[in-house]
């Protein structure tokens, strides 16, 4: 979209296009708000980049993220959500309308604004990685570990999500060991004490990942390591790669805008999905660091697009008593 330099008013404008962003435009778009959604860098979030999505309700037999979000995507054109391929990189909270600035020059004037903008897994930055991503290597055990029943597979990372995760993943698994670049690890007593005392988890310290070893076609067969401490390289067979090293919240454009905890999650009241901000809304991952999944992300959605339209409601009453 070129630039105008004009203002486009609307009434709720989400950022952010992920489960989260589309129930929130669908409960929007269906209570006739004619939302605008700015699909941002990654259109469709985090589900775009994983392979079988086996438990979001309504699909017994499983369905591929992409088409998960191309599903999430119709329904809400059906009803008229006008969906932009831009991402927000400014905003103004300070006075309403909240005006919102994109990539492309464009400007928004909206009403009220609900940030679906999620979080990133944070990655090792090794080239086979995001190739592999869906193909023996993930970044999320809750969403795949199941499809490594049988399999013996390597965790990286020493925090408590690594922790979480490995010992999830010893459902499925026959053996998984947890590969940290330290000696010791970063998690809570009891997260550690769990992972140390499973007898499915193997621990291999001071080492880091430097390869993947795969194809697309036939998965992951073996990692690269080099020892921390004195350069060795060595081989490390494996069947699956889950990286476990931390997630970040997407919010960088609302830094000194909008509350946010010591890590770059909005605040959000307990219980609801309102920020420091009266008629800015934050839903799905930008706000949960706990539970992180499309179904409670699409919740906190319909959670925002419900208290959005009360707050237009309110406004609009209040102003025509004036
Ligand atoms: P953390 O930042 O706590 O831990 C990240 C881990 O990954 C660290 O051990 C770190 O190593 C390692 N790491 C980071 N970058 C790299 C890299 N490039 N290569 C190799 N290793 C790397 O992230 P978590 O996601 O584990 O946790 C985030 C927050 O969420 C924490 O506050 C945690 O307590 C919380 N949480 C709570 C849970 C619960 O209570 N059930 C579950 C999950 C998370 P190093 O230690 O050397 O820095």
């Amino acid at each position: 979209m070129a630039a105008t330099g004009a203002s486009t008013p609307c009434k709720v404008l989400i950022i952010g296009s992920g489960p989260a962003g589309y129930t929130a435009a669908l409960y929007a778009s269906r209570a006739n708000l004619e939302p605008i959604v700015l699909q941002g860098t990654q259109p469709g979030g985090q589900l775009t980049i994983t392979t079988d999505v086996e438990n979001f309700p309504g699909f017994p037999d499983g369905i591929l993220g992409p088409d998960l979000m191309d599903k999430f995507k119709a329904q809400v054109e059906r009803f008229g959500t006008k969906i932009v391929y831009d991402t927000a990189v400014e905003v103004n909270f300070n006075k309403r309308p909240f005006i919102v600035k994109t990539d492309e020059g464009t400007q928004y004037e909206a009403e009220t604004v609900i940030i679906s903008t999620g979080a990133s897994a944070k990655l090792l930055g090794i080239k086979p990685e995001a190739e592999l991503m869906g193909h023996g290597v993930s970044a999320c055990a809750t969403c795949d570990g199941f499809f490594f029943r049988g399999k013996e597979v390597v965790i990286i990372g020493g925090g408590d999500t690594a922790m979480e995760e490995a010992n999830f993943l010893t459902r499925f698994a026959t053996k998984v060991t947890v590969i940290h670049r330290r000696d010791s690890l970063r998690a809570s007593k009891i997260m550690q004490d769990r992972a140390l005392n499973n007898p499915k988890i193997e621990f291999l310290w001071n080492n880091e990942v430097t390869d993947i070893i795969g194809t697309k076609e036939n998965g992951v067969t073996a990692v690269k390591l080099k020892n921390t401490q004195n350069g060795e390289e060595t081989e490390f067979a494996t069947q699956g790669v889950f990286v476990a090293i931390g997630h970040k919240p997407n919010t960088d454009i609302f830094k000194g805008k909008l509350d946010m905890d010591e890590t770059g999650y909005l605040k959000v009241t307990p219980g609801t999905v309102n920020t420091s901000i009266e008629g800015v809304y934050a839903c799905g991952d930008v706000q949960d660091k706990k539970y992180r999944q499309a179904i409670t992300a699409a919740g906190t959605g319909c959670m925002a697009a419900m208290d959005a339209e009360k707050f237009i409601e309110a406004h609009e009453a209040s102003l025509a008593t004036t």
